[in-house]
């Protein structure tokens, strides 16, 4: 977790506005305090992630906990996505930023039902932040939620937030190394898109370098090489949320 950036300090301001004297002391004492801290707010983070993943499966919601660094083109990529498949199956979307509604109106105006969820200093959505947005949300039964992570390869690899499955993407405009320099996120996630695909000729990425060393911290890891403008591998990236979709309608039917 993030002891520098302070998105970690929630609970702590929060205390201080009710009264306590030294909000900020962990950050002060990292040895004695910090850890402890840390492992607390995972673990109340987790116990809240399980039970909202329980009843989104009980109600057959396919959540996606979307991630990557800012400009990577998660926006880009659910406009596209909504578009293509969103008469086929219902698609809300949860858009996590640090200020502005600019992406949720993005989706809006693809078509789906958007929640923006703006996190201030926070570098990352957890999984109380998820519940009220979903709340607010109210999915279909049967239906997608995305949820599009603050963009930020670090932190977000950490906080369960109740989904069914966690998809990294990466830019062939950033560097093909990301899976070595942020290996917790490129571990944790399900599946790695690479993404605009179609800016190859003039970027130097190696594709295959960059799947490869993926897969090597994380066997795994299904790669999908896209463009999420000009729609190279997007009939894979739907293939897979298909197969989410049915799984989950799977679930539901056979739970008694
Ligand atoms: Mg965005």
């Amino acid at each position: 977790m993030c002891r520098t950036c302070g998105c970690s300090d929630q609970n702590h301001t929060h205390d201080h506005e009710h009264g306590a004297d030294h909000p900020h002391d962990h950050t002060l004492a990292p040895g004695r305090r910090t850890v402890p801290l840390e492992q607390r707010v995972l673990e109340r983070n987790d116990r809240l992630a399980a039970d909202t993943r329980h009843r989104l499966r009980a109600r057959g919601v396919v959540a996606v906990n979307l991630m990557s660094a800012p400009g990577a083109g998660k926006t880009s990529l659910l406009e596209r996505t909504i578009r293509d498949i969103g008469d086929e199956v219902a698609i809300a979307v949860i858009e996590g930023d640090q200020a502005t509604e600019n992406d949720a109106e993005r989706i809006r105006a693809a078509g789906a039902r958007a929640v923006q969820i703006n996190t201030g200093a926070g570098c990352h959505l957890d999984a109380a932040m998820v519940t009220r947005a979903l709340a607010e949300l109210d999915p279909d039964a049967g239906s997608i939620v995305i949820i599009e992570n603050v963009g930020n390869l670090v932190c977000p690899a950490l906080f369960d937030l109740g989904e069914c499955a966690r998809v990294v993407v990466a830019a062939v405009t950033d560097g093909d190394d990301k899976p070595e320099k942020y290996p917790h996120m490129f571990r944790a996630a399900d599946v790695l898109l690479v993404n605009k695909i179609d800016l190859l000729p003039y970027v130097r990425f190696d594709v295959d370098r960059c799947i490869s060393r993926a897969r090597e911290l994380n066997p795994r890891l299904r790669p999908i090489a896209v463009s999420a403008t000009g729609g190279l591998g997007l009939a894979t990236w739907y293939g897979w949320l298909r197969e989410r979709v049915a799984e989950a309608h799977e679930v539901v039917a056979t739970t008694p």
